[in-house]
């Protein structure tokens, strides 16, 4: 079992380490502004155009320099920094969103307590999308439990998130004389809002139609005919015991058996834990690929030949009956 969730365990590990390494940047000067000496912290050192300093030593010869200097430290890193969501996006699809979002991991551990509390991960949906006891007889253990995460957690996110605009030195300093400066009570006041509605009304709706790098991922994975993707096994079909377990682990709604490229996969790999589960580790039925690969391309192929019409056939099977 464990050898079939080493997937599954690997995708948690990224999240926290990655939640983790977020929330600790500015504490280690790898990504801060700080608002009182309006100095810009990047790994480890303050990055400024030195234009100024330049001028004052004497250094500087005539516009061309200075010309040079603004596109290679303003313009080049301010490039690099938009075109990093839509390359990943046409190399590895949605990965970033499924194994490293800070706030995609918040909006699961949401589902996981909305389906230990109500017996179904989504608060609005009607189906119980997962099995076993979900819901019945935990409410007394995560209800507490939610009611703590939510008093404590977003704040401590706030304090953390407030280091980007305010220096660590001086968060630490407000926190323990408890003399917090308006800005540090806006910070944690304001994640602490944004957080709790976010993860309790809207998780991955936000997911979906809202958050920019997830779009941008979405629309680049879209179109790259190399990105990253869950493939189905077409050709083995027959192995499929339709119970389902791949489209109940789904939190984003995706149908993993449809012959249609999915928009909102973000590539988390749960279907293809949920189907080595059910078929054994050798004969799950979902492989990461990139591309259209495998079965799916002769599915392609004999589609477009008209010989044989899969895809009618298997959305026939699948979501037909
Ligand atoms: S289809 Fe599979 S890989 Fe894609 S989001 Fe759903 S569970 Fe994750
Ligand atoms: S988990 Fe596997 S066996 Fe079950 S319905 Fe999905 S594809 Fe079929």
């Amino acid at each position: 079992m464990e050898r079939i969730k080493k997937l599954h365990i690997s995708r948690r590990l990224s999240q926290m380490l990655f939640l983790l390494f977020f929330l600790t940047m500015p504490i280690f000067n790898i990504l801060r502004y700080d608002s009182d000496t309006k100095e810009f912290y990047l790994f480890g050192k303050v990055w400024s155009l030195g234009i100024r300093d330049a001028l004052l030593e004497g250094t500087l010869h005539g516009s061309g320099e200075v010309a040079v200097i603004i596109i290679l430290k303003a313009i080049l890193p301010w490039l690099i920094v938009l075109a990093f969501f839509p390359v990943m996006g046409a190399i590895f699809g949605r990965f970033f969103c499924g194994w490293l979002c800070p706030e995609g991991f918040l909006f699961e551990f949401a589902d996981y307590l909305n389906d230990r509390i109500l017996g179904r991960r989504s608060l609005f949906g009607k189906k119980n999308h997962n099995e076993g006891d979900s819901g019945r007889g935990t409410k007394s253990i995560y209800i507490p439990l939610a009611i703590f995460f939510y008093l404590t957690v977003p704040p401590i996110i706030g304090v953390l998130l407030s280091g980007f605009f305010i220096a660590p030195s001086r968060i630490w300093n407000e926190i323990t004389t408890l003399n917090l400066s308006t800005g540090l009570k806006a910070g944690m006041v304001g994640v602490t809002i944004y957080i709790v509605i976010t993860s309790i009304l809207v998780r991955h709706t936000f997911c979906k139609y809202v958050c920019a790098p997830g779009l941008m991922q979405m629309l680049f994975g879209w179109f790259s005919p190399r990105s990253l993707r869950v493939a189905f096994d077409r050709e083995n079909f027959s192995r499929c015991t339709d119970c389902r377990r791949c489209e109940r682990v789904c939190f984003m709604d995706v149908k993993p058996r449809s012959p249609k490229k999915e928009i909102n996969c973000v590539n988390c790999g749960e279907c293809i834990t949920a189907c080595r589960e059910e078929l054994g580790k050798e004969k799950g039925l979902f492989e990461f690929c990139f591309g259209t690969c495998g079965t799916d391309l002769k599915v392609k192929e004999a589609a477009e030949d008209k010989k044989d019409d899969v895809k009618d056939v298997i959305k026939k099977e699948v979501f037909e009956t």
